[in-house]
């Protein structure tokens, strides 16, 4: 994997990417080749469709997920995915939607605290 920086117009500064690897784990799902995963998704991200990737915030952190990229920069909440019906930390992603850092599905989300 190759880690570089470009810039992104959507939170308007350089970010930290990665264009992946052929992802392994999944190869006879939708995985097709490489793909780009912003590193920054979730600090300074508008939480709208990125520029870089072409993809939303929560698309973006799947790949993180699904790559095992790190998702420490992520906002992390502690839930219950019904996906994999764990109890699990959740990386708010956009508005008001989490992903589960377990599967990575992405559900809505309202913070009840
Ligand atoms: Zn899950």
């Amino acid at each position: 994997m190759q880690v570089t920086t470009m810039y992104c117009s959507g939170c308007d500064h350089e970010v930290a990417v990665v264009m992946t690897d052929r992802a392994t784990t999944d190869a006879q799902a939708n995985v097709t080749g490489e793909e780009l995963a912003c590193l920054e998704v979730g600090t300074n991200c508008t939480g709208s469709l990125c520029p870089l990737g072409a993809a939303e915030s929560s698309d973006m952190v799947h790949r993180l997920i699904r790559h095992g990229l790190p998702t420490n920069q992520l906002t992390r909440v502690s839930g219950y995915c019904d996906a994999c019906g764990l109890e699990s930390e959740l990386a708010l992603v956009g508005e008001n939607r989490a992903s589960c850092l377990v599967c990575g599905t992405t559900r809505p989300w309202e913070a009840l605290l």
